[in-house]
Parts: C-alpha cells; sequence; structure tokens
C-alpha cells in the first residue's frame, strides 16, 4: 500500500518473541489452523525469504539456507507442508544413523529449509520502514481508544492480544533455548518432535540455537536449572561436538498459542471518547493478526499479505 501512513505502536521495539526465536521455517506449534491456510500463508513466506536469501541483502536479513534432519522415534506420516520445501524425502538408515548414536528413532525427514534469525530481519523490516517514511513509537496501549487517531489498527500484539482484546482463548506455549557458538554446526537437527523434551538444534548466523520446551500454559519466563539441563543433554546426544561450544546465552520465551491464527477484520467498539480525542468515533476496524504460536517466523509475509487486502478492505467500506 504505497499511498498508507504506517505508524507502529508498541511498549517493546527489541526483546520481543520474534527477536528470540529460532527462525526456523517450519510449521509448529499452531492449533487447529487449518492446513490450506497454514500451507498457503507458510509458501508465500518461504518465498519471500528464498528470494531475500538469493538477494545481496541475505546477511543484514539474517536468511540461512541449510538441511533439516527431523527423526522421529516411529514412522509418522508426511507433513501437509512437505511440498513447499525443496528435496523432501525420508532419511536413509544410515543419515539417521549419524544424528542417532543409540539407534532410537526409525524414521525420519530431510529436506531443505530457511532460518531467518528474527533479531537481524526486525532489524532489516525496520530499516525498510524508516525508509518508506514509516512512524515508530514506543507506548504501552492499554485501550484500542488511544488508537482513534487511526484510520485502521492492524493488531500483531501476539500473547498482547490476549489482554488487550480480552482474548481468552490465548495461552503462552513457554519456550527455553540456549544459544551457543558453534561455527561448525550447520545443520538444523530435531529429535523428538512436539513433546514437552522436545530436542532441536537450529543453525542462526553467529550462534547455534540449541532447544527447547513446550510448557502450554506457563507464564513463567526465568529459565530452570533442570530445563537447562535437559536441552544441553539431549543436544550433546544427538551432536556430541557441541560439548565443545562455547555457552552464549540463554532465553526463556512465551509462543502466542491459540486454537487457530486470527487474520480477521473486526469493527471493534471504543469504550468512550478520548480526553481532547477528535475522532469522534464509536468504532474502529482493527485487522486481527496474532496467534501464530511457535511459527510467527515461518507464516509472516504470507499473513502480513492477507492483513493489507484486509485493510484495504477496511479503507474501502469507510
Ligand atoms: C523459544 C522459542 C522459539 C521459537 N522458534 C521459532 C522458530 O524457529 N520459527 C518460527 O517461525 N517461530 C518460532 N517461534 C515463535 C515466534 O517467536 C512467534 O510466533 C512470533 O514471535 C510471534 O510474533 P508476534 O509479532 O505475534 O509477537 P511478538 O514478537 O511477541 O510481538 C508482539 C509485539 O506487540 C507488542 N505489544 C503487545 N501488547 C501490547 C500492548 N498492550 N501495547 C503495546 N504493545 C504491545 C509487544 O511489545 C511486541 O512488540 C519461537 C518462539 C519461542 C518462544
Amino acid at each position: 500500500m504505497p499511498e498508507a501512513e504506517v505508524t507502529i505502536v508498541a511498549e517493546k521495539f527489541d526483546e520481543t518473541t520474534s527477536h528470540g526465536a529460532g527462525g526456523l521455517w517450519k510449521p509448529y506449534t499452531l492449533g487447529g489452523t487449518p492446513p490450506d491456510l497454514v500451507n498457503r500463508w507458510g509458501q508465500d513466506t518461504f518465498d519471500h525469504y528464498l528470494a531475500l536469501y538469493q538477494s545481496p541483502e541475505a546477511p543484514q536479513a539474517g536468511t540461512i539456507l541449510t538441511s533439516a534432519y527431523q527423526l522421529f522415534p516411529e514412522p509418522v506420516p508426511d507433513p501437509e507442508w512437505a511440498a513447499i520445501v525443496p528435496h523432501f524425502r525420508h532419511l536413509t538408515d544410515r543419515e539417521r544413523a549419524a544424528y542417532d548414536p543409540e539407534g532410537t528413532h526409525t524414521h525420519g525427514w530431510f529436506y531443505t529449509t530457511i532460518i531467518t534469525e528474527g533479531r537481524l530481519y526486525l532489524a532489516w523490516l525496520t530499516k525498510r520502514l524508516a525508509a518508506a517514511g514509516g512512524h515508530l513509537v514506543a507506548q504501552r496501549v492499554g485501550s484500542l481508544d488511544e488508537l482513534a487517531g487511526f484510520d485502521v489498527v492492524v493488531n500483531c500484539s501476539g500473547l498482547g492480544a490476549k489482554e488487550l482484546f480480552g482474548d481468552d482463548s490465548m495461552y503462552p506455549v513457554r519456550g527455553h533455548v540456549i544459544r551457543v557458538r558453534a561455527p561448525w554446526v550447520r545443520h538444523y537437527v530435531n529429535g523428538a518432535t512436539g513433546t514437552d523434551k522436545d530436542c532441536y538444534i537450529i543453525p542462526n548466523t553467529d550462534t547455534v540455537v540449541l532447544g527447547g520446551t513446550l510448557g502450554k500454559g506457563d507464564f513463567d519466563t526465568t529459565p530452570r536449572d533442570e530445563d537447562r539441563r535437559g536441552i544441553l543433554e539431549r543436544a550433546y546426544q544427538v551432536v556430541p561436538s557441541l560439548r565443545a561450544a562455547e555457552f552464549v546465552s540463554e532465553w526463556v520465551g512465551l509462543r502466542p498459542g491459540r486454537p487457530s491464527v486470527r487474520l480477521e477484520l473486526e469493527q471493534v467498539a471504543l469504550k468512550q471518547q478520548q480526553p481532547g480525542g477528535s475522532s469522534g468515533k464509536s468504532s474502529l476496524p482493527v485487522v486481527h493478526n496474532y496467534g501464530h504460536g511457535g511459527a510467527g517466523l515461518t507464516l509472516a509475509w504470507g499473513c502480513a499479505a492477507d492483513a493489507v487486502q484486509l485493510v484495504q478492505q477496511a479503507l474501502a467500506q469507510r
């Protein structure tokens, strides 16, 4: 929308959930979001990252192309998104053995995927926004009434939507990750997929992300000794050379869990006229775009494209 004037209002512009994420392209903890939507949003996003990766912008945007090795204790059906990632196939016995020294996994997937490091990608997006004349306002929003001066609001408040829009269906999915320095580790490896003792290894630009935990309903963002020990032990089993890696940092983030991603236009009633407010409006069009669970970076671009269409629809209805 080249003619739009865009202002991003956010309490935090750093250290958000998106900054801490591993950045792997893979649909994950998305509740019951319909697979056809996940695939459409996911494909658009994958294509966007791939184009970025193939451009001179890649180092600034934090995109890395990598091989993925995903192991399972028992055979599982292929994922709905198999056709989106290049080279999807089953692991051979020999490939599986490389990451399964104890031979406890009998099935596995190989594919090529993209990692987009949130910290770098958000900085890159922010620069693009500034270059296009966009504004940033650091402000905690207590009520939609505070935004009554805008024509349309796009709600990308993540888990914050629980309080801001009273969405009681939202819940945190607590995730603990550790960053280490291990430049020799360049593959994404995942064992025990989707359990609360998940084991994943995601290379980023300067660090490697080791995870993780899946604490549904847990709001505690303090790292726990037991989780840290478990993450490291499981990672060492899969890639023993990680024992030589230097510990860099650890972080606990809350994935914005929801029964389904919410991407829709709603006319939301304002509670009252703000003091000094000039709008005289009783409601405001809000394009909701939140609840992306463990896959915000995986679906971001595709969801944003739909959100833009809904903004245009809202403006046309004025
Ligand atoms: C450990 C971990 C690993 C992950 N790994 C991956 C991965 O590998 N791949 C992937 O695709 N996804 C991953 N995710 C998931 C991903 O991080 C989230 O889906 C994504 O960050 C959600 O983005 P968001 O913009 O909706 O929310 P956020 O990044 O949380 O941003 C919300 C913004 O809204 C602002 N806000 C909220 N409420 C208010 C308010 N009342 N007033 C003003 N501002 C407000 C916040 O300050 C913030 O700026 C991971 C998550 C975790 C926790």
